[in-house]
């Protein structure tokens, strides 16, 4: 049981969960379904300064909404509760102490004034500050100050805090599961704090204590963490711990490419780059979300699955449960992804069309008559990115046209045209099966009495009627019309159009 494959997902509530961290959430809910492991959401709230009320829960909608179900975790329970990292603040202190009874950990007393002060010594003389081997040594610690005076600070209540003991020499090395061999000296490796004088633990104490209670195995996360990686490589070292698989995920890169995807780039661009709207609790700001915005979860799921992982075949579109088989670490990139929102607007648009057509209809036109909304539905569903589309492309198509494409006009509209528009006004009123064929058979008809070809008249026609050189099948449009508004519109057209 102990080697089976357990992953996490472990987000810290400070704000509207980023997409790229939804990413993160998928790859380890597909690896664990893929390995026949266990997937598991841990809340990482130790950082009491930046939590953001409400944060949490929109973790667990925003999860909840794409179907990334976790085995075990905040809001399902599980072996290991609690769940949530406030909630475990005891256990941490324990294992501290544990680090500082072996010498590998130290209290540190300087305050944050003294740190600063030596901060600017260093610049001074144009260094950067370290808190390390060799500046430890000279600092307000438990390694420079004489046992007594520790205990007399201690029990004064002088606030501390514990640092790790990062060893002088030597080089950590682990083997990344997507960037392969990871070396660092440890002389670049600050004695990072791992208990904090609030009492709580750092990320790096309580990420690392859990993951191994948790007995997780592989750590799946984003590639801003691979500069933490070896601090938690030694952290396990310190313990004696067997240390998990890391795999650390490429970027999501600007639409263009180059650089970090941003908030910012998403508000330029009009699109989002969280899952759910989100409105920030202190600003009352309102950031767009992929669900709001129109997003099918299976189009968002297999535009997210494609950001920084391929199947290696052309196929394109995945199901979730498609997504589980066909998916690998091995096959991550390890170059960063492009944000490419027009990917997401095109998987959006393959995903409506796989829809319940019945169901978007009584969803998205829910004023009209059930069959209406049908044959609205069947009209538009290849037309449209967004289910809400719908509602704005039948409003333009009830809309009488107040101006024609002038375009075809120019090239199209002449004598032959003209009669044709003529004799299909006078034809329209005697059919009795208004219907596509029905229609379409009278038109024929009538051009072909008259030897005028269907091929001069239908684009204006189309024009007449819509304004438009383009558009969805017109007899069908011209049934949803309706005859009278059809022959109606038709005699306004051979009015307005221009005198030839
Ligand atoms: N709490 C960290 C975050 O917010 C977790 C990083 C990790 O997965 O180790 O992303």
């Amino acid at each position: 049981m102990s080697d089976s494959v357990r992953v996490r997902f472990a987000p810290s509530p400070t704000g509207a969960l980023h997409i790229g961290g939804v990413r993160t959430a998928l790859y380890n809910y597909l690896f664990a379904r893929k390995m026949g492991g266990k997937f598991l959401l841990r809340i990482e709230d130790t950082d009491q300064a930046r939590f953001v009320p409400g944060a949490e829960n929109y973790i667990l909608e925003s999860l909840a909404w794409l179907g990334i179900s976790p085995d075990e975790g905040v809001g399902v329970g599980g072996p290991h509760e609690p769940y949530r990292q406030s909630e475990r603040k005891d256990l941490y202190k324990a294992y501290a102490d544990q680090l500082l009874a072996d010498g590998k950990a130290y209290y540190a007393f300087d305050t944050s004034e003294d740190l600063d002060a030596m901060r600017a010594s260093f610049e001074s003389q144009g260094s950067a500050f370290q808190y390390n081997s060799l500046t430890r040594v000279k600092l307000k610690n438990s390694i420079a100050l004489a046992p007594a005076e520790v205990d007399q600070l201690i029990t004064s209540g002088t606030p501390y805090v514990i640092r790790l003991k990062v060893p002088a020499k030597g080089e950590v090395r682990f083997q990344d599961s997507i960037r392969d061999w990871v070396h660092v000296h440890t002389s670049s490796i600050d004695d990072k704090v791992l208990m904090k004088s609030d009492g709580m633990p750092t990320y790096h104490l309580a990420n690392v204590v859990d993951d191994h209670i948790m007995e997780i195995t592989h750590v799946i996360r984003g590639e801003e963490w691979l500069p933490s990686a070896p601090l938690h490589i030694l952290l396990y070292q310190a313990f004696g711990w067997k240390a998990p698989q890391f795999a650390h995920l490429p970027l999501l890169l600007k639409p263009e490419g180059n650089g970090k995807l941003s908030k910012r780039d998403a508000d330029l661009g009009g699109f989002p780059v969280f899952p759910m709207e989100w409105t920030d609790p202190a600003t009352g700001a309102i950031s767009k979300g992929f669900k709001q915005e129109g997003y099918l979860k299976e189009a968002t799921l297999n535009f997210l699955a494609f950001l920084g992982w391929n199947p290696g075949t052309e196929q394109e579109m995945f199901s979730l449960t498609e997504l589980v088989n066909a998916f690998s670490l091995e096959r991550i990139n390890k170059a960063g992804a492009k944000f490419d929102v027009k990917k997401a607007q095109w998987f959006n648009e393959q995903y409506i069309k796989l829809q319940d057509p019945v169901a978007l209809a009584a969803d998205y036109l829910p004023k009209l008559p059930a069959d209406q909304g049908l044959a609205f539905v069947h009209l538009f569903l290849d037309r449209i990115t967004f289910p809400q589309d719908l509602a704005e492309k039948v409003a333009e198509f009830q809309a009488r046209p107040n101006i024609y494409d002038e375009a075809v006009l120019a090239s199209k509209w002449n004598v032959d045209a003209l009669s044709g528009l003529q004799f299909i006004s006078q034809a329209l009123p005697g059919v009795d099966s208004w219907e596509p064929e029905g229609i379409k058979h009278a038109i024929h008809e009538v051009l072909e009495a008259n030897g005028i070809k269907m091929g001069k008249v239908m684009q204006i026609l189309r024009v007449a009627l819509s304004g438009n050189g383009a558009g969805p099948d017109l007899m069908i449009s011209m049934q949803l019309w309706g005859k009278a508004e059809v022959i109606e519109r038709l005699s306004t057209a051979l009015a307005k159009f221009p005198a030839l």
